[in-house]
């Protein structure tokens, strides 16, 4: 195992990479810009070194720095957590040029999947069943494109290559519309992810998002840990997960796993991933992997037992695979809510003083999050400040669990989106289970149709 791990991120998955080390006995080294200098994680870190101002380009995306922090503490590796550089393969190609080892999978694997058109490409190679579409990037001739349009079916969705966070997106219900998304979507892609390639795909219209969490070794071992559910979602971004999927048989999950466990050993893949698939009338589409940890792998982990976070390190340290696949077995259900600091219902983000903190607790509660009372949310990153994730026997009482950690969590000082997760605990469609990825949406717009009539 390595003696001392670098962590290049920030807020609570800096804290999760944190304890994670700890367990193992690794010192650990916080980077943190001039925003996070207070963050009690960053004083729980054996070392810490400030890698630049608030604004991320300077500093949680400052490679130099991130690399000459690794130099001066001696670090042996550096683990990106997620969003930031966790997905940039020409980071960890630096990383390991520096002669550091990268926690995550190798720079070209990294590059492969971080291209949709490639990864869709090679996960077609491997077996793994995709969204039918445009079978590559969107050609530029118009002609070609309202062809293949055509030969996918209205409605489509428009999606960028290198797009991420549910951005980079657009959907097409008729032909009259076609040309001018592709446009549009190009523009964006070019000017947000630096490159304007475009692919199409089918888009479908009642899903549910359900992603199977992998494990790989260096040495083509691979495994899946179950399946997630991640269909709560607004504006393409998460807000409840859960695991396992409800209502969905443990024999078609098992095929697909299989799968992706597969596809894993086609690629070499190294470390742990995700697959994600749109999932309806029983059958699964792939549209993405992701190849870092994921906001909602405590569920997984809740569920089966294995500490995904201790495998990314065991697994970059140049271990084998502890677990067989026999050895996975998943156990009861777990749910986790995002709390984010923003109006429940306007979604304004909602920085400043959290004055108090009074997270929840007894069986089956965990809360991951780097909050505290006097802790100052900063304005320059992602709104979310934590996770509750709730564990029980049954799926209900998983769910009764986060009412009641809902109802006992006081966060004084900011707006967060506590409210909007018990309306969510309580509504009927929810609690059958098995909505689809436009539920939410739905709901919040009668909601606000409603508000307005009043
Ligand atoms: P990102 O990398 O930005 O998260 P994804 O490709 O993973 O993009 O898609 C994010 C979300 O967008 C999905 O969970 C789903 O809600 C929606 N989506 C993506 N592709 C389709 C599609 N073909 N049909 C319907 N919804 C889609």
């Amino acid at each position: 195992m390595f003696g001392k791990v670098l962590i290049a991120n920030r807020g609570e998955i800096a804290l999760r990479i944190l304890r994670a080390c700890r367990e193992l006995g690794v010192r650990t080294v916080a980077v943190h810009s001039e925003a996070d200098t207070e963050a009690k994680y960053v004083k729980l870190a054996d070392e810490s070194v400030c890698i630049g101002p608030a604004t991320a380009s300077l500093s949680y995306l400052n490679v130099p720095a991130i690399i000459s922090a690794a130099e001066v503490t001696d670090a042996e590796a550096i683990h990106p957590g997620y969003g930031f550089l966790s997905e940039n393969a020409d980071f960890a190609e630096r990383v390991e040029k520096s002669g550091f080892a990268f926690i995550g999978p190798r720079p070209e694997t990294i590059r492969l999947m971080g291209d949709k058109v490639s990864a869709k490409v090679t996960m077609k190679e491997a077996g793994v069943p995709c969204v039918p579409g445009s079978d590559g990037a969107l050609p530029d001739d118009p002609k070609e494109i309202t062809k293949i349009a055509r030969a996918v079916g209205y409605p489509v969705i428009i999606k960028a290559a290198g797009g991420g966070g549910g951005r980079g997106m657009r959907v097409v219900h008729t032909e009259a519309a076609l040309l001018n998304a592709v446009t549009m979507t190009r523009s964006e892609a070019g000017a947000a992810f630096n490159n304007s390639t475009v692919y199409m795909e089918k888009f479908l219209e009642n899903p549910r998002h359900i992603e199977i969490q992998v494990l790989a070794d260096a040495y083509d071992n691979a495994i899946y840990l179950g399946e997630r559910d991640c269909s709560m979602q607004r504006r393409h971004q998460k807000v409840i997960e859960e695991a396992p999927a409800p209502g969905i048989t443990r024999k078609l999950i098992a095929t697909l796993g299989e799968r992706c466990a597969e596809a894993c050993r086609h690629i070499h893949y190294r470390g742990a991933g995700t697959f994600e698939f749109l999932y309806e009338n029983g059958k699964f589409f792939f549209i993405e992997m992701n190849t870092r940890v994921q906001v909602e792998h405590p569920v997984t982990e809740q569920v089966t037992g294995i500490d995904i976070v201790q495998a990314q390190l065991q697994i970059a340290a140049g271990e084998k695979l502890r677990f067989k696949q026999g050895d996975v077995e998943i156990r009861g259900h777990a749910i986790e809510c995002r709390i984010n600091a923003e109006d429940p219902f306007k979604f304004i983000p909602s920085p400043g003083m959290i004055n108090t903190w009074h997270p929840p607790g007894g069986p089956g509660i965990r809360v991951d999050s780097h909050a505290y009372s006097g802790y100052i949310v900063p304005p320059h990153y992602d709104s979310m400040i934590g996770k509750v994730i709730s564990t029980g026997h049954t799926r209900e009482q998983a769910i009764a669990r986060m009412s009641i950690a809902l109802s006992e969590m006081m966060v004084n000082g900011i707006k967060t989106n506590i409210p909007l997760h018990q309306e969510l605990m309580l509504d009927e469609r929810f609690r059958q289970g098995g909505t689809s990825i436009h539920y939410l949406e739905e709901k919040l717009a009668k909601k606000s149709a409603a508000i307005k009539e009043q």
